[in-house]
């Protein structure tokens, strides 16, 4: 998506919109700009050797350069540079100052400019019939004949990077140690009373992040995998929450408390207390599932620009 203020720049410095970016060429790189959730991105295209790659990185990181641009994360790729800029009140004038610095120090740097090709990194004579692609969000000029190469190399990297880096494991580990987390925090607010069923969208949240955290796999069993360990914080907090309460105020051991909770949920007398316990427990899943479901959401509509996606723009 390009929105009012990149949609300004873009057309001051000429740049064309299409495919919900605006690209062209800022002293001499091809570069691409972007909204995001919460960011605004910046791709610079060129050919990153990997002492490039060290230098770039190197300032990229340094607090100063952190601050006064908002950099908020970056990616160095062998065809280019993405980089996310935080997106609060005055960020347009900070991505006019970075783009007017960037070109001047990635040319010092020896990162190859627009009018070489990206995908073989000779350059782009006049005559050379010569293509622009969008590859997962960033537009490069290359050869027409180098098209085909560098948008197949991008798959092979995508691919790569989806399944050897990415697991399903440490993903499901993930969700259920964050979804825990979320349980104890929903296990204090039931022991002292203050139970609200939107402490469920926490466990949600947290079930999402820690799938993530620790490099769960995007693929179909992410979204059941998040939800069953949500159901099972939710479960885990809301039993914890009573367990507690009877370690506390009977001075049970942790054993004992277990099986207190037991009897007094298996009791007929205790109907009420069982059926308050459901009716609380089913609310918090509930908010719990919508939590996690609505963070879900708001990734992959974040990872639909990250996806694998060519094209050929002109
Ligand atoms: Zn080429």
């Amino acid at each position: 998506m390009v929105a009012k203020g990149l949609k300004d720049y873009a057309e001051e410095k000429g740049l064309k919109i299409s495919d919900g970016v605006a690209y062209g060429v800022i002293g001499g790189y091809m570069v691409t700009l972007k909204e995001g959730y919460g960011i605004k991105e910046i791709s610079v295209s060129g050919a990153f050797t990997d002492e490039c790659a060290r230098k770039v990185t190197e300032f990229l990181q340094t607090p100063g350069a952190k601050k006064e641009y908002r950099i908020a994360n970056f990616s160095i790729l062998r065809e280019g540079v993405i980089i996310e800029v935080t997106d609060t009140i005055g960020t347009m004038k900070k991505i006019r100052e970075f783009l007017d610095f960037l070109p001047n120090f990635f040319r010092e740097t020896g990162v190859l400019a627009d009018g070489f090709c990206t995908a073989c990194g000779n350059q782009i004579e006049p005559t050379d019939a010569s293509k622009i692609v969008l590859i997962n969000g960033m537009a490069h000029r290359v050869h027409e004949g180098c098209a085909g190469s560098l948008m197949e190399r991008a798959n092979v990297e995508q691919a790569r990077h989806e399944t050897e880096e990415k697991n399903l494991g440490k993903g499901i580990l993930g969700a259920v140690l964050g979804a825990l987390l979320g349980g104890v925090v929903w296990a204090v607010a039931y022991y002292i009373g203050y139970f609200f069923a939107i402490i469920g969208a926490l466990i949600g949240f947290l079930a999402v992040k820690g799938y993530e955290k620790l490099g769960g796999k995007v693929c179909k069993a992410k979204m059941p995998i998040i939800l069953i360990a949500t159901l099972l914080g939710a479960v885990f907090g809301q039993v914890a929450g009573d367990v507690a309460y009877i370690m506390i105020e009977w001075q049970y051991s942790l054993i004992d408390s277990i099986f207190a909770f037991i009897y007094v949920f298996q009791d007929p007398e205790n109907a009420e207390f069982v059926s308050g316990f459901c009716v609380d427990l089913a609310m918090g899943s509930l908010f719990a599932i919508l939590g996690a479901i609505g963070v879900l959401k708001k990734t992959s509509k974040e990872n639909k620009g990250a996806a694998l996606s060519t094209k050929i723009l002109e």
